[in-house]
């Protein structure tokens, strides 16, 4: 099975993407389901995401945002959408909400929620001060029963800080998006086809290359399955 990690839906100031769209782009890449999250830039819902996925069941997996800053309403909503909403995890992006990953006191209580509904939490991560390689290791021990996926892993300064933390951290993934493919192949080489996770980061790619790119990192078929869908849809439970 197919899987993109990281894609982005529904409308906000510059950007817009509906569940339709993101299906068609799937579609013409041979991809078979995709995560889908809200943008999170102002105020933002996870209603459309809702509302996708049920339009596309077999297609796209939804995935809520919360911001940690409005503490317990966040916690509320996580625990709404991940439970009779049937939402499959959490995404979070320090940077643009402005805080650091690792501030216990505002993000374990969502991990904490992640952790009851056994989800995974994926972060946005590449080399920002809120949410360096070495916060997601902090909250990968603290919360080692939790799949934790860096987006774009440490792009551009702290891919390698990040290869060393998945190494050492079982439940700590590497997520591909917009992520050079010498990074994601060197990525693959050090830790093994079963931390990498591919993910786009649609609609603010150019779909087929995202997926092209991804023939040229790992060195056999079942490694790229593994890369291509098979991890993700391990931690989902959907193999
Ligand atoms: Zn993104």
């Amino acid at each position: 099975m197919r899987i993109d990690a990281h894609n982005h839906a529904g409308i906000r100031y510059g950007a817009k993407q509906t569940g339709a769209e993101l299906v068609a782009k799937l579609d013409a890449a041979e991809m078979d389901r995709a995560v889908i999250f809200p943008f999170v830039e102002g105020s933002f819902s996870n209603e459309p995401i809702r509302e996708y996925a049920r339009e596309f069941p077999d297609r796209l997996i939804p995935f809520c945002s919360v911001n940690p800053w409005d503490s317990d309403a966040a916690v509320e909503e996580a625990r709404l959408r991940l439970g009779d909403e049937g939402f499959k995890g959490i995404k979070l992006h320090p940077t643009l909400h402005g805080y650091h990953l690792a501030d216990h006191g505002m993000v374990d209580p969502i991990f904490e929620v992640a952790a009851d509904h056994g989800v995974p939490v994926i972060v946005h991560g590449a080399s920002d001060l809120y949410n360096s390689p070495l916060e997601f290791a902090e909250m990968a021990r603290a919360f080692p029963e939790v799949p934790l996926l860096m987006a774009h892993m440490g792009t551009f300064w702290l891919f390698q800080q990040a290869i060393e933390l998945a190494k050492e951290l079982g439940n700590l993934y590497l997520e591909t998006s917009r992520a050079p493919v010498f990074e994601i192949a060197e990525a693959v080489k050090a830790l093994g086809p079963e931390k990498v996770i591919f993910g786009t980061d649609s609609p603010f790619v150019d779909y087929e290359w995202e997926v092209k790119k991804m023939e040229r990192v790992a060195a056999t078929d079942a490694a790229y399955d593994l890369v291509m869908g098979g991890n993700i849809a391990k931690i989902l439970k959907l193999a």
